[in-house]
Formats: C-alpha cells, sequence, structure tokens
C-alpha cells in the first residue's frame, strides 16, 4: 500500500505518513479501520464495514486484477460491475456507520 500523507488537523496539527490501518473488531462484525496520529494518539477514522461490505470489496480487488489484463472491448462491461460494486460498498460503509456512531 501506498503510505497516505496525513495531517493532525483535529488535535496538534502534526503532518506525518500513514504506513499501516488499523483495525478493530465492533459489534455485530463490524470492522472499523483508522489510524491513530502518532504524536498525540488522535483517533482518525477512515471507515467501518460489515461481513458482507468486506466481501464486496474482496470482490473489487478481484475485479481490478481482472481489468488489469481484459480485453479492451470487454472493459466496458467490467466498468459498469465495478461502479455497481462501489456504489454497493459506499452504501454499505454509509449504513455500517449510523449503526456505531448513531
Ligand atoms: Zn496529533
Amino acid at each position: 500500500m501506498e503510505p497516505i500523507y496525513a495531517k493532525c488537523n483535529k488535535s496538534c496539527g502534526h503532518k506525518f505518513y500513514v504506513q499501516h490501518f488499523k483495525k478493530d473488531k465492533l459489534q455485530n462484525a463490524i470492522e472499523k479501520t483508522y489510524f491513530t496520529c502518532p504524536n498525540c494518539g488522535r483517533e482518525y477514522v477512515c471507515f467501518y464495514t460489515d461481513d458482507h461490505t468486506r466481501k464486496l470489496q474482496a470482490t473489487l480487488r478481484e475485479l481490478h486484477r481482472e481489468m488489469k489484463w481484459i480485453e479492451k472491448d470487454e472493459l466496458e462491461g467490467l466498468k459498469r460491475k465495478e461502479s455497481d460494486l462501489k456504489q454497493l460498498i459506499s452504501n454499505g460503509m454509509a449504513s455500517a456507520k449510523k449503526l456505531i456512531e448513531g
């Protein structure tokens, strides 16, 4: 994974590279993906996923691998599939977030 440049904009203002995301298991098999500021420990949540959404993410990764090798004329169909999957994933993350953060 590419390191992501982040700034602790909610707390100490420290700038740093995020090398690893942390994961916590919460209720209802929901997983929180987040990172913390190495300076002050402030937590930044990236997203929440439930079981179903994680399966969709895996399918999307698989699809991206497939898209690298496929013939151009078959790409359109896969792109439609990709955008459907992204929509489902973002819906899934939104409802998991709602469940946790209320
Ligand atoms: Zn900080």
